[in-house]
């Protein structure tokens, strides 16, 4: 069961309440590079990132912004660009009026705001240009850099406890504390309660599992989830997957980032693809056709069926531009490419159109179900092409809906 927070409007993207759970994502280009920045935005967008971030750290950043956004936008995308600040986030909407006001929000850090004094007229002068420009803002908080003063008065407190807690959990309790305690201040400051997202994270799962359902139970304010600096590879998307599933699964969750480590040279647009594939996997949404397919063992003679798997997919992800135009509901479409007689002709009924590939010593016919039916019995080195020629037509009868008015707006 979803838990039910106000909904913000982002740029028109609506984040909370029984809207769909956003992805988004950040890019890694020098905000200062038009061309490249702009560029990663459109492919960011392109692969499915319903909101990017882009870092706001220099005056040439803040510079850059709007022409960023005006370009992004002569490309008919409309993603909502969100500003990341830190530091000097007051300084840089204050000086650069038009980045302060073509951004769709504002992600203020408030461990990074400023210390002392500074910190509360800091905090407040960037509530009052995002309150100037009507600017949703995402409160984030990092325990990389939480609220040293925060988290000192709260360790300080827990030490003349007679029952003092680990010091871990006072950490997570200063997460929160200082997540709420500044969306209450922003409140004080005319912010509005549906003008404001929260996020704890922590790149360590069972922490961010913890402070996040903490979090939830004690507020109705969005929340944007995501294990921070989840590191490389495997372990970036199983981590990420892990916590964000538990928490996604218990409803908590309204927006999510996953924030791996690309490769050297790698796609930036990998985030955006873990992040989309967590949520199909869990079912609460659908982006494109899922292909079941066995990880093969010794019944698979070759690798034929490997090649199959991967052609089927790309075939689909190749497809999918115009599928989705073409024929709606076609990304809840459930596909089986299947090694052996073993589960392949049970688990391709369980699809709505499957194939089981003959194993080892099997008669070399592949057997092909659409809704649990028996339809052909494929064979020969055209196998797969009339496989995909049968798809197509499975396809166009169950979704065309062609008298639809077709959008091509991401
Ligand atoms: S379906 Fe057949 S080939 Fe695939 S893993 Fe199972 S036994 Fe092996």
């Amino acid at each position: 069961m979803r838990r039910r927070s106000v909904v913000v409007n982002v740029g028109g993207v609506m984040i909370g309440g029984d809207h769909p759970i956003a992805v988004q994502s950040m890019t890694n280009t020098d905000t200062a590079d038009v061309p490249a920045t702009v560029e990663q935005i459109l492919a960011l967008a392109r692969a499915g990132s319903e909101l990017v971030r882009i870092t706001v750290n220099t005056e040439a950043a803040a510079r850059a912004v709007p022409e960023i956004v005006a370009r992004v936008r002569d490309r008919d995308v409309w993603v909502p660009i969100i500003g990341d600040f830190h530091y000097n986030g007051h300084l840089l909407l204050a000086r650069y009026r038009e980045c302060a006001r073509a951004l769709d929000k504002y992600r203020i850090n408030p461990g990074n705001v400023g210390v002392g004094r500074h910190q509360d007229e800091n905090f407040r002068r960037l509530i009052e240009i995002a309150l100037e420009y009507e600017k949703p803002i995402r409160i984030g908080v990092n325990w990389g850099s939480l609220d040293q003063a925060l988290l000192t008065q709260l360790m300080d407190e827990n030490a003349r406890r007679p029952d003092p807690q680990e010091a871990r959990a006072v950490v997570r309790e200063a997460m929160i504390r200082s997540a709420l305690e500044s969306a209450a201040r922003a409140e004080a400051y005319g912010m509005p309660h549906d003008r404001i997202i929260l996020s704890v994270k922590t790149s360590d799962v069972p922490d961010l599992i913890e402070t996040n359902r903490r979090l939830a139970a004690r507020c109705d304010y969005p929340l944007h989830i995501g294990l921070t600096e989840a590191g490389m590879g495997i372990k970036g998307i199983v981590a990420s997957a892990v916590a964000l599933g538990i928490l996604l699964e218990e409803g908590i969750g309204d927006t999510i980032r996953v924030s791996v480590t690309p490769a050297p040279g790698g796609d930036r647009c990998e985030e955006v693809q873990i992040a989309r594939q967590i949520l199909q996997s869990l079912g609460l949404r659908h982006f494109v056709p899922q292909v079941s397919a066995c990880p093969g063992c010794g019944r698979t003679t070759s690798t034929f069926f490997q090649e199959m798997a991967a052609e089927v997919q790309a075939y689909i992800h190749r497809r999918m531009p115009e599928w989705r135009r073409r024929y709606p509901g076609v990304e809840n479409l459930r596909i089986a490419v299947m090694g052996c007689v073993v589960n392949g002709p049970g688990e391709s009924k369980h699809a709505d159109i499957g194939i089981s590939l003959p194993g080892a010593g099997e008669d070399p016919k592949a057997p092909v179900f659409a809704d649990g039916q028996l339809v052909a019995t494929l064979k020969g080195p055209t196998l797969v092409a009339d496989f995909l020629r049968i798809l197509d037509d499975y396809i166009r009868a169950r979704f065309d809906r062609s008298s639809e008015a077709p959008s091509d707006r991401i």
